[in-house]
């Protein structure tokens, strides 16, 4: 069996500076952390064991800091939080500022917001909870929703990938032939660059194990991804869930991970992988050209 693992996977940096962020202020006193920081129950677990709380709104802090995560909120709650009189941290990651304000540029133009992403993703939430009216577009089904404007606006949630988000613009440019349609690229380059090394991992893989939490978004994006290539793909929260008869002999096993996966949960996977079939097991790692990654 050969080991190979992605040349971009796992936590990248803007979690990992909310995650940081977050330890540090907990030491120096009571911490509530605004929605979930990762979705990923590994960090989860360990921001609780640090003795942090969790609330869904401001008004349920009591006493010290309120922290807003890099997926980033609404001005609307930030307000919010400010009138609570408490301390405030914001960790919210660059990239989605970036993605906010291409949005606000182009609503102060003229232009109908359309955000291409979930619903119900707190990222997505954040983007659209101050906005007059908008449209979130996932799937060619939800561009119906788009009313006839004659200027028409999109951005992307970052996780999303930029194949779906290309398709999608391609969609709502021949649907609404009559509008001028704008596209502002705010795909994350973290969330690029792992998923043109997933595709990669999988076209050179006999069966891919993608690590990340159930619930996080970029992570079930690399595994549909990789299964439109190799059908052998399985995604776990942690090493425990590894099933042995997923795995033959002589397969060539791929690893990539989610941006809110930590490297001890990737090492972890690793090492029981290696116990299974030693001591003749070789590990070596994958690598994809980034040349036409572009922000
Ligand atoms: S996935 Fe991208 S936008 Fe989200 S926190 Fe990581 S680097 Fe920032």
């Amino acid at each position: 069996m050969i080991i190979q693992t992605a040349s971009h996977m796992g936590l990248c940096f803007g979690v990992q500076d909310a995650v940081d962020m977050a330890i540090a202020s907990a030491k120096e006193g009571k911490l509530h952390i605004l929605g979930p920081l990762a979705h990923n129950p590994v960090i989860q677990d360990r921001l609780h064991q640090a003795g942090i709380q969790f609330i869904d709104r401001p008004d349920q802090a009591d006493e010290g800091t309120i922290l807003i995560t890099a997926h980033g909120m609404p001005e609307s709650v930030r307000k919010q939080a400010r009138e609570t009189g408490l301390a405030l941290k914001d960790a919210t990651c660059p990239l989605v500022h970036f993605a906010h304000r291409h949005l606000a540029q182009l609503v102060d133009q003229g232009y109908f917001p359309v955000i291409i992403g979930r619903h119900n993703h707190i990222e997505v939430q954040g983007l659209t909870r101050d906005l007059a009216s908008c449209s979130v577009v996932l799937e060619i089904s939800d561009i119906d929703s788009i009313p006839r404007v004659p200027r028409i606006g999109i951005v992307a949630q970052t996780t999303q990938p930029m194949d779906r988000v290309q398709h999608l613009v391609d969609a709502i440019r021949a649907r609404y032939p009559e509008s001028e349609v704008v596209f502002k690229d705010t795909v994350c380059q973290p969330t690029k660059r792992r998923q043109l090394a997933a595709v990669k991992l999988a076209s050179t893989s006999d069966v891919v194990v993608v690590i990340g939490g159930s619930k996080s978004n970029n992570t079930r994006q690399l595994t549909a991804s990789i299964a439109r290539i190799q059908p052998r793909v399985h995604q776990i929260e942690r090493a425990d869930e590894l099933q042995a008869q997923w795995f033959g002999p002589h397969d060539t096993v791929g690893i990539t991970a989610g941006t809110s996966t930590p490297s001890e949960t990737i090492q972890a996977v690793m090492q029981k992988l290696q116990g299974w079939e030693h001591p003749g097991n070789l590990i070596r790692t994958s690598s994809v050209h980034q040349a036409h990654v572009s922000r």
